[in-house]
């Protein structure tokens, strides 16, 4: 189904990086933010989102090859089909008019009906380009938009759609950006408010298509939801599922670990899919990807348990050698977990997965922390050792 253009492909995979790295930082409640925007802009109704690319592209494009400190390796799971540079995004269809829309960082999918076009999500990145890739494929106008969860990276360009169309989420969702509102007197850059709202299970019929929308709780953000579209077997679920790379540091930020786990199963037992939308980077997934990730995240559980219980703490307390700064001794103690971790993933997961070295750390924290402190995470745990044992 893909095919190889090296270059091209490395290309993509260094403008979507980079293209991240420009349009993304932390607050401190962890939500993903563009930083590049300006005061009044919202998203997507400003060519400068987009035109982030080809300055990029061309930036790469005109440096001087010798010169470049990073070598590019990438396990071949990680890669994906190649995008046009110029034109910055990639259509295709995935099935009976099921189309998926990619800049290769991120991607989202659109459903073609009888009576009009079910968008799912507004990357910025991806930004108006999503509109001409829909214009690509009919000229029917976008009367449903569904946001998968609230965060801003995914949906934050949704107000480029008409103002008519039916906008739906999850409750918690709706909730999330009626609460950005609340604190902004001026809130041109956030997406719609939801029209329409459900707390657990809502089927979209239009025509002779349908959606499956269904949230079971937290894991990545309260109001995170799968969508299923049946007839074609595609399960979209974003920033949990991240096919052919490790996922976005510390579990993508997870904001319920126990929640994140969880999901893996809930994917794999509920839903009969063959083809998987997980929001980010190269390429579509299967439900071998899911299982991949569901080992790479058991894997994760049992090297932060071996290391919680391998460092000693009272050890690295003597090296110190008195307790008048606690977070040094704190510091140290997760340094060491961490690194134990590290060592003990990498050597297996650093050729099956992308992007393994960068940010292989920062899931051992996170794992590590929660089975510290977590009840859910620590009984799940402890369940999955008195299987195995
Ligand atoms: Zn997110």
């Amino acid at each position: 189904m893909y095919f190889d253009l090296q270059k091209t492909v490395r290309m993509c995979i260094i403008y979507g990086i980079i293209l991240s790295s420009l349009l993304l930082s932390y607050t401190n409640s962890g939500l993903l933010i563009p930083v590049q925007r300006s005061k009044n802009m919202a998203y997507g109704q400003d060519e400068s989102i987009t035109s982030y690319i080809k300055p990029i592209v061309a930036t790469i494009k005109e440096s001087d090859s010798s010169s470049r400190n990073f070598t590019i390796q990438i396990p071949n799971m990680a890669k994906g089909p190649a995008i046009n540079p110029a034109k910055g995004y990639l259509v295709q269809e995935i099935r009976d008019h099921l189309y998926w829309v990619t800049d290769g960082s991120y991607n989202t999918m659109f459903l073609v009906t009888d009576k009009g076009v079910i968008a799912v999500d507004a990357p910025p990145t991806i930004g108006k380009n999503y509109l001409k890739a829909i214009s690509e494929v009919t000229n029917k106008p976008v009367n449903y938009v569904i946001y998968s969860h609230a965060h801003l990276d995914h949906i934050g360009a949704a107000n480029m759609f008409p103002k008519n169309a039916s906008f739906i989420a999850q409750e918690d969702t709706a909730a999330e950006l009626q609460r950005a509102r609340s604190a902004t007197t001026n809130a041109s850059f956030l997406p719609p408010l939801p029209t329409v709202t459900f707390s657990k299970n809502y089927t979209l019929q239009t025509g002779n298509q349908s959606l499956q929308l269904n949230y079971y709780g937290n894991n990545h953000l309260p109001g995170n939801i799968f969508i299923y579209a049946p007839h074609q077997k595609v399960l979209m679920l974003v920033d949990v599922i991240f096919p052919g790379w490790i996922p976005f540091p510390y579990l993508a930020v997870a904001n319920d670990v126990a929640g994140f786990i969880k999901a893996h199963d809930i994917a794999l037992n509920r839903y009969d899919f063959d083809t998987f939308v997980g929001g980010h980077l190269t390429r579509l997934g299967t439900r071998d990807d899911v299982k991949v990730q569901k080992e790479f995240v058991s894997d994760l559980e049992s090297a932060a348990s071996k290391a919680n219980h391998d460092v000693s703490f009272v050890t690295i307390a003597k090296q110190i050698g008195h307790f008048e700064n606690p977070w040094l001794l704190y510091g140290k103690f997760i340094d060491a977990v961490n690194q134990k971790c590290v060592d003990s993933m990498l050597p297996k997961w650093e050729s099956r997965l992308g992007g393994a070295d960068q940010f292989m750390s920062t899931h051992c924290f996170t794992m590590s922390e929660a089975l510290r402190v977590d009840p859910t995470v620590a009984a799940i745990a402890q369940n999955s050792t008195s299987a195995n044992s």
